[in-house]
């Protein structure tokens, strides 16, 4: 059912208005857009993202949807290099009230009741897993699992980082590490204490595939490991 919902989510495309833009590091932005109509989805997921205002290349992009529902916005969080593509150089000449195309929301991420939930996130990848987040920090949804979330980069510069460190509670904890090898100790810990864990991995093709593989190594069932690949990095 789920899979239909986000097969009709996908051919449907939505409007969406730009309404601001804000820097949050070196390189990295967020654009926020308000949908046109109301646009139902759930924390986690991906969008495919059009730009419309002016005539481009491959006009579209799939982004994670770094807000979550409760903060009734629609959130893209992206880095931006020196040297931007067309897409990003567009996206940097949005004024408030143009508008973009969205089509989706769709992807496996969905956060698990009643289970541990451990989200590992290397750079950039943390937009989905912040979006899961917060949506149970803002809604107090009742949510009866676990959250863990394993956040590499080797720059020692965390996007959300505040943020997700005042999200600390009972539930919900966040560790942070630089060094890969760290990163890995930590899994095969997480893998040997609890076999009721869910893992959610993204990032770049590099760290899905190599955290993936060490978690079959590990012995975790394919079927409890969920992956955002961002293509494109
Ligand atoms: C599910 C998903 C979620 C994502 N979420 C985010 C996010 O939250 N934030 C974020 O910044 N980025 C995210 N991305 C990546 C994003 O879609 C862009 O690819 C990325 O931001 C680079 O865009 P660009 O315009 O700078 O570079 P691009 O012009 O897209 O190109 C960068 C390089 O990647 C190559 N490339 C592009 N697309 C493909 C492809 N499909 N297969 C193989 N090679 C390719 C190009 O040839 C080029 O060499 C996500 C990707 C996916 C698939």
């Amino acid at each position: 059912m789920i899979f239909l919902n986000e097969i009709r989510a996908v051919l449907t495309p939505k409007v969406i208005v730009f309404k601001e833009m804000k820097k949050e590091d070196e390189g990295i932005y967020t654009f926020i857009f308000e949908p046109v109509k109301p646009l139902e989805w759930c924390a986690g997921k991906h969008a495919m993202f059009f730009i419309t205002h002016k005539k481009i290349d491959k006009a579209m992009r799939l982004f994670s949807i770094s807000s979550c529902p409760s903060e009734n916005k629609i959130a893209l969080t992206t880095k931006i290099g020196e040297n931007p593509s067309d897409y990003k150089k567009a996206l940097l000449e949005l004024k408030p009230e143009m508008k973009m195309k969205l089509r989706g929301p769709m992807g496996p991420f969905v956060l698990q009741q009643a289970r541990t939930n451990c989200f590992i996130a290397g750079g950039i990848g943390i937009t989905p897993f912040r979006s899961m987040m917060k949506e149970v920090d803002i809604s107090k949804q009742k949510f009866n699992g676990i959250i863990k979330l394993f956040y590499i980069n080797s720059r020692d510069s965390f996007l959300y980082g505040e943020e997700l460190k005042e999200m600390d509670n009972e539930k919900t904890s966040t560790e942070f590490f630089t060094d890969n090898q760290v990163m890995r100790n930590r899994i095969k810990q997480m893998t040997s204490q609890n076999d009721n864990t869910v893992f959610f991995v993204a990032g770049t093709q590099q760290i899905t595939t190599s955290i993936k593989q060490l978690l079959i190594e590990l012995g975790v069932n394919k079927k409890n490991i969920k992956t955002d690949t961002f293509i494109g990095y």
